[in-house]
């Protein structure tokens, strides 16, 4: 059984008897609504430390959608069956009272990741973020923390806090699992019927659409309107953004040539309900 930490201090016990005991700690930072996307990263920790700790906590500091906060998928006991499959030690979930007891005085700053794709789009929201995996890092001081590709840019953010905080925790990137239609799985999915799923499937063959005309030489400007007009063509689907960045900084690259790694990135509304995406390519 998955063991089911609700408040600080039972946390800290679990985690001072790890330390003792001299254990590694693997941590899964999630906002539950557990799909096979976060599973992989557990069954990661498992494989790579002693023990596991997966948190489910629906942030509300890092939504800047009222409506997506309130609709966003709750399915506490699944999750804790899901995890216990998994074989998963310990979750944590929290309640935002317990989390939130000392109101945050920091503002976190990314700098140009802040005016950039999500960051750009999603005013605050890595702030939230900051602050959020900062205090899960601080109450677990886990060895290792797992992040999924599909939230490309939120693990730059994190590599960030890690890198100029010079926080002893070793940073692990999962790659994104998808269902068969090729939508990446995602807990936003659970809000849309079957068909408004499968239009939805329209960003990852996009995305792949664009990684084979930039693979074949085609200009990053053609691949980008050839895009746009996908998706424009598109019935239920309205792309917000469609990026090709250089897949390290995130940055807009000028022309492509060989050697580039390159992230191709979007983000999308279907039925009210906004999807991100991406893929890494290598010319
Ligand atoms: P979330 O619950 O959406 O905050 O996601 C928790 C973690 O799982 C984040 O690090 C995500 O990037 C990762 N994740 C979400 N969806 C997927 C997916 N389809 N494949 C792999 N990792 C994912």
């Amino acid at each position: 059984m998955c063991q089911v930490i609700r408040v600080k201090p039972d946390l800290k016990k679990v985690i001072n008897k790890a330390r003792i005991a001299n254990k590694s700690i693997g941590l899964v930072p999630t906002m539950g609504a557990l799909h096979q996307g976060h599973l992989s990263l557990v069954k990661m920790s498992k494989s790579q430390y002693d023990v596991t700790i997966t948190t489910i906590f629906v942030n509300p500091t890092q939504f800047n959608s009222k409506e997506d906060l309130v609709k966003y998928p709750k399915t506490e006991a699944a999750d804790i069956k899901k995890l216990t499959d998994m074989g998963c030690d310990y979750v944590f979930i929290p309640t935002s009272k317990e989390v939130y007891d000392i109101k945050p005085t920091l503002k976190i700053d990314f700098g140009y990741l802040e005016h950039i794709l999500e960051g750009k789009h999603r005013p605050g929201h890595f702030n939230g973020v900051g602050l959020i995996i900062m205090k899960l890092f601080g109450l677990v001081q886990p060895t290792g923390a797992y992040f999924g590709q599909k939230d490309l840019q939120q693990f730059s953010v994190i590599t960030t806090l890690i890198r100029d905080f010079e926080l002893p925790i070793n940073l692990h990137l999962a790659p994104i699992i998808r269902e068969n239609s090729g939508l990446a799985m995602s807990s936003r999915n659970q809000r849309l019927t079957t068909t408004e799923q499968e239009s939805a499937s329209i960003i990852y063959s996009t995305l792949k659409q664009a990684k084979n005309q930039l693979l074949k030489g085609v200009a990053k400007e053609l691949v980008l309107k050839n895009a746009i007009e996908t998706f424009n063509m598109a019935e239920g689907v309205k792309l917000e953004y469609f990026e090709i960045v250089d897949a390290e900084t995130l940055q807009d690259i000028g022309t492509v040539s060989a050697g580039d790694r390159l992230a191709l990135c979007a983000a999308a509304f279907v039925a009210e309900v906004r999807l991100i995406d991406n893929i890494i390519i290598e010319i």
